[in-house]
């Protein structure tokens, strides 16, 4: 089971609502297996079917990840059209994240309701994907 605060939750629905109808997408460092904070990074595809992080920007926030004594925890970004689910191009580059981070969560919100956004949690290895219970709170 995966637990994660409903603040940190909030934060990321809220930054995938201000960038809507982009996808948003930011990393989530954790300590001892526990979410502890929300980076929301630029989406630099700027689209809303896909996300790339910057990776001048994502090795910033890594080098501040660590020397916190924190790891990276999670990868978040968001569907604004679609179901909380990797797309097949989710799971392509999740193959470029594993040898570096291979216990890190996906978590994917959906946002094709922006009434009731749906967060979910997964780990994607060799391009398969697991689902992790989420429970917000
Ligand atoms: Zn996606």
């Amino acid at each position: 089971m995966v637990e994660l605060d409903t603040l940190f939750a909030k934060e990321i629905v809220e930054h995938g609502l201000r960038e809507f109808p982009n996808e948003a997408c930011g990393l989530i460092a954790g300590t001892d297996g526990s979410a502890v904070k929300v980076f929301t990074m630029r989406n630099m595809d700027e689209s809303a079917m896909s996300y790339r992080l910057d990776p001048t920007e994502q090795l910033r926030v890594t080098k501040e990840i660590e020397e916190a004594g924190s790891e990276l925890w999670g990868i978040y970004h968001t569907h604004t059209h679609t179901e909380a689910y990797p797309s097949e191009t989710d799971r392509d580059r999740a193959r470029w994240v594993q040898p570096f981070y291979p216990d890190v969560y996906y978590l994917v919100v959906s946002l094709s309701d922006r009434d009731s956004p749906v967060v979910r949690a997964f780990r994607i290895t060799d391009g398969e994907v697991d689902e992790e219970e989420l429970t917000i709170r």
